[in-house]
C-alpha cells in the first residue's frame, strides 16, 4: 500500500521572485486561501566523515544528509497541513 501523500502542490519562491531565501509555499489543497511557507534550504547540515574519507564516503554522507533534510522538511509540512485541517476544515 502506498503511503498517503497529503502534501499539495507548491511553488518555489527565491531570489528570482524577490525573496532572500528559497521558500516552498504550500496552498490549502481545497483552496480556502490558507498557505504555509517553509524554508526550502535549511542551510548546510552536519556531515560526519571518517578520518581519511574518500569521495565515496563523501557522496554517501551527502545523500544521507539530503534524505534526512527532506524527511524533516516533509514532516514539518505535514504537521502544518494537518494542523490547518484540524482547525479550518474539521472532519474533511
Ligand atoms: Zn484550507
Amino acid at each position: 500500500m502506498d503511503e498517503p501523500n497529503i502534501i499539495p502542490e507548491f511553488e518555489m519562491l527565491g531570489p528570482s521572485t524577490g525573496h532572500a531565501e528559497m521558500i516552498a509555499r504550500f496552498h490549502c489543497p481545497i483552496g480556502c486561501g490558507w498557505r504555509h511557507d517553509e524554508p526550502a534550504d535549511p542551510g548546510p547540515g552536519r556531515i560526519i566523515l571518517p578520518v581519511g574519507f574518500t569521495a565515496t564516503d563523501l557522496s554517501g554522507a551527502m545523500s544521507l544528509n539530503a534524505e534526512a533534510g527532506w524527511l524533516a522538511f516533509r514532516s514539518r509540512v505535514e504537521a502544518a497541513i494537518t494542523d490547518h485541517f484540524e482547525t479550518a476544515h474539521p472532519g474533511y
